[in-house]
């Protein structure tokens, strides 16, 4: 039986309150449970394996985020982040577009590519001849790397060999196009491009150089989209304002980068939540945000013919289902177990979703009240435990200082100190 994502009242809960109704709704076993609760589900023998010159482990707060439908599915959504205020604003924002069925979203493909750089050419445009020529016997050697990923459907798909001018001169870039399935597939690319290169040397005379991935992951990009009504977010003049914001982020690369920062803050939350590499995501998508020669904004906003606000978003999106640290994390595994998917290309198309949230949040936020009023209140506990206040004591300061609209740790201090002496 599918249930809803719209929790009403969840963050008035208790962290055991919580933690029950997640278990009924994802239908979760007891030790997925222990894997949420104990924020230290990291035994140092994984640390250790995990990371080099190990020494423990570094808690980030675990939140879901309801509210959200997402290709019809109610779906409560695991976010890892020490930022306030983006849990609240993706459950915000999905709230106001329920009505309209949600997020809808799609992926390209899974498909990553491997770069080998090849030097020290008279003739590269013979020697990019050579490689095109070989193709059947590249995706042969590139086959041969990963037997796994043959058997699940995936391996080499195409190849491309690009000639680049640069500095040291022209370079031969040959690119292996490979479907990596529900992997991210960086040390399957990586392998499969190590195999090859001697062999590229072979065939062009030239020097194979650098084999690694790109993290440009334009063959894999999420898209998700939504819809939200003027009525339900406040009328034309908020739609309007909302319409001048993302137009300024997409003329602007000032602006976009903060624009883009916030659609990061619900994107790198989902995929460090399930183990995956934030860097590949963030490289992905900034490098995507740049593709047409000028930074702009991976998000577009347009008005519909009934006056409504659609909103959409596009962003390279290389997150796995195995590998690197999503397999071996306990509480990866019990986020993916909440977010309920099988598939690279379904995680992928909810990390694109949240993003989008997110992004609707912060700019409905700036195109009205501003950001500060919403984050402040919450920072303001954050200054409050930075100045000393404990228990209790947190949320007297906090809301002080929120009455005094003035949100400073010198301030929170001597709120602290009134209030001890009193
Ligand atoms: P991996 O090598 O640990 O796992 C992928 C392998 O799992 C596949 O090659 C396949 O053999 C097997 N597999 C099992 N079930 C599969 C399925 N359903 N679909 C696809 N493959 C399946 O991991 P990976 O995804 O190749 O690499 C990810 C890791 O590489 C991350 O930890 C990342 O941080 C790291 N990394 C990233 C970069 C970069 O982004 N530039 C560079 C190097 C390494």
């Amino acid at each position: 039986m599918q249930r809803s994502s719209r929790l009403s009242g969840f963050y008035q809960l208790g962290q055991e309150e919580r933690l029950d109704l997640v278990k009924s709704h994802c239908e979760l076993d007891d030790a997925t449970i222990k894997a949420l609760k104990d924020s230290s589900a990291l035994p140092f023998d994984l640390v250790n394996r995990l990371v080099e010159n190990a020494i423990g482990g570094f808690t980030v707060p675990l939140g879901i985020a309801t509210n959200m439908i997402i290709d019809g599915q109610d779906i409560l959504i695991p976010m890892a982040t020490e930022e306030s205020s983006v849990i609240a604003a993706v459950g915000n924002t999905a709230k106001q577009c329920r009505e309209t069925g949600g997020f809808f979203t799609s992926l390209s493909g899974t498909e990553m590519i491997a770069q080998v750089q090849i030097i020290n050419l008279s003739d590269p445009w013979s020697a990019r001849a050579k490689v095109l020529e070989r193709k059947t016997e590249i995706a042969e050697i590139c086959n041969a790397c990963d037997p796994v990923l043959i058997k699940l459907g995936g391996g080499f798909r195409d190849l491309e060999v690009r000639i680049i001018d640069t500095r040291s001169g022209p370079m031969v870039v040959v690119h292996l196009i490979v479907d990596t399935r529900d992997a991210m597939g960086a040390n399957a690319v990586n392998t499969m491009a190590e195999t090859l290169a001697p062999k590229l040397s072979e065939w062009t005379g030239g020097k194979h150089h650098l084999r690694i991935l790109s993290n440009l992951a334009d063959r894999r990009v999420a898209r998700a989209r939504a819809v939200w009504q003027a009525e339900t977010i406040g009328g034309a003049e908020i739609v309007q304002g909302i319409m001048a914001a993302a137009d300024f982020a997409d003329a602007d690369p000032y602006r976009a980068a903060t624009h883009n920062k916030g659609i990061m803050n619900g994107v790198s939350a989902v995929t460090l939540a399930t183990g995956n590499d934030t860097r590949a995501i963030e490289a992905g998508a900034h490098a995507f945000a740049a593709r047409t020669g000028r930074y702009r904004s991976l998000s577009h906003y347009e008005v519909t013919p009934e006056g409504n606000l659609a909103g959409s978003i596009e962003l390279p999106m290389a997150l796995g289902m195995v590998g690197g640290a999503t397999k071996v994390h306990p509480t990866a595994q019990a986020c993916l177990k909440i977010l309920g998917v099988t598939s690279a290309a379904q995680l992928s198309g909810i990390a694109a979703a949240v993003g989008l949230a997110q992004n609707f949040g912060a700019l409905k936020a700036l195109a009205t009240v501003g950001i500060q009023q919403g984050h402040m209140a919450l920072h303001a506990q954050n200054v409050a435990i930075a100045a000393g206040a404990v228990g209790d004591e947190i949320a007297l300061v906090a809301q002080r200082m929120a009455d005094a609209k003035t949100i400073r740790q010198d301030v929170a201090e001597s709120i602290l100190v009134s209030l001890r002496q009193a």
